[in-house]
């Protein structure tokens, strides 16, 4: 029999991952496959560990545990998680039951009738999140598919099923900074996305704050794409072409016997140079930050225990 396992990362979650293993049970029981729960408790400062040792302990066959040392962020949870896996097909999904559990059978039967190597899914819908996260959202997937080599589709979630050749590319991007909305994508092979309505979470709250989310924002278009980089130059080209016409003209409103009060026209220029130049550094700096975490080569994350 195949080995299904399912990936999920838990962050303060002790409200949720008993509800959200008993549905989980309901849904893939009837599924043709022995399956593994890999929960991946990360650096949860409730009772989220505890709640999942208790599971371990009644279900010691399906249940494993990865207990990080500290939080390390939803990415390197999951990479932890995926490291850990062995099914023949593996699923990551949230703990929130913000990604349906009945979906899983569904996922498997479209993987194997279509012969596919991944089944994700995506929201058509935002309902039940602020109107201000939806439109940044909508805009933040119109920008980063102009700007990356990959396609991104709108509203994907990582609620995803894989097969084990998938994973095993994905294990083989060891940067430091993850991006997996476009690692899955980058690695290619044959994808399908299954649409569902927006399901709001069951209990808790959500650990993405808008600020958070913009980040992550910056994040995907830094990793995926030179643009913002070669901008800098494109700027620099601009400017100095606008600099050089500028002294023409003055000098021909000179030699014409016109007089310009200079005073604020310098001002001015000063001022758009060095906003210019600060906003070069800036991007610069997020370039310089990324290569300095990547050669810095640190593990993803550290693993206190492991119940297997
Ligand atoms: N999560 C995590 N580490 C973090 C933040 C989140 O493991 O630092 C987990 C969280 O427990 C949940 C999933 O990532 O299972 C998605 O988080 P959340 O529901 O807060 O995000 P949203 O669904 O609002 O995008
Ligand atoms: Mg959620």
């Amino acid at each position: 029999m195949s080995l299904l396992s399912i990936v999920v990362p838990c962050f303060n979650e002790e409200e949720t991952v008993e509800i959200f293993y008993s549905t989980l049970l309901k849904s893939i029981s009837k599924m043709e496959l022995d399956f593994e729960v890999i929960f991946v408790n990360d650096g949860s400062r409730d009772q989220t560990l505890a709640k999942c040792l208790k599971l371990y302990q009644q279900d010691q066959r399906h249940v494993k545990i990865v207990d990080l040392s500290r939080n390390f962020g939803k990415e390197p949870a999951l990479l932890a998680g995926l490291e850990k896996a062995t099914g023949d097909y593996i699923v990551v999904m949230d703990v929130d039951l913000q990604d349906p559990p009945e979906y899983i059978p569904l996922m498997y039967q479209t993987l194997i009738g279509k012969n596919l190597d991944v089944v994700g899914t995506r929201r058509v819908t935002r309902k039940g999140e602020p109107k201000i996260r939806s439109f940044f959202a909508r805009k933040f997937y119109k920008l980063i598919n102009r700007l990356i080599d990959i396609e991104i589709v709108d509203g994907a979630r990582d609620f995803r099923m894989m097969t084990r050749q998938v994973v095993d590319s994905i294990l083989q991007l060891q940067e430091y900074n993850r991006f997996s909305k476009g690692l899955f994508v980058w690695v290619g092979y044959d994808t399908e996305y299954l649409e569902y309505e927006n399901i709001e979470r069951i209990a808790g709250e959500t650990k993405w704050s808008f600020c958070k989310l913009f980040r992550y924002a910056i994040d995907g278009i830094i990793e995926y794409s030179n643009i913002p980089l070669r901008m800098v130059a494109y700027l620099g080209n601009g400017m100095s072409f606008i600099m050089v016409i500028e002294l023409i003209v003055l000098l021909i409103m000179r030699l014409c016997g016109i007089t310009v009060s200079q005073t604020t026209l310098l001002i001015s220029v000063i001022l758009l140079i060095g906003s210019l130049i600060l906003l070069s550094i800036g991007i610069v700096a997020e370039y310089l930050a990324k290569t300095y975490s990547e050669v810095q080569n640190r593990p993803h994350y550290i693993v206190r225990n492991f119940y297997e």
